[in-house]
């Protein structure tokens, strides 16, 4: 049975010097919440067990998903598009499938 402090850690077998094999516990890595356009740490999501659903990521467009500077890039060219001052061709290709 491993030690309390261990159960939650991540498992990994490694073969000893002496040629036994051991159990050795890692520290899991933390999930850090990014943008998925530039790659930036999303501020404000946590995607805590704990936490209410609204207090996982922001409640505004792609809240959760991008980050402020993306959205707002988005959101501005889905305008442009929609208003026929731009055309789709015009927006930068990681953008377009937002919109
Ligand atoms: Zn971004």
């Amino acid at each position: 049975m491993p030690k309390p402090k261990d159960r939650s850690k991540k498992r990994v077998y490694r073969r000893t010097p002496s040629g036994r094999v051991k159990i050795v516990t890692k520290k899991a890595r933390k999930h850090v919440p990014r943008c998925a356009v530039c790659g930036a740490m999303l501020k404000g999501a946590s995607y805590s067990r704990y936490a209410r659903k609204s207090e996982r990521r922001p409640e505004r467009a792609f809240g959760g998903y991008l980050c402020h500077k993306c959205a707002e890039k988005v959101i501005l060219y889905r305008t442009r598009v929609k208003n026929n001052d731009m055309t789709l061709a015009d927006v930068p290709l990681v953008l377009q499938k937002y919109l």
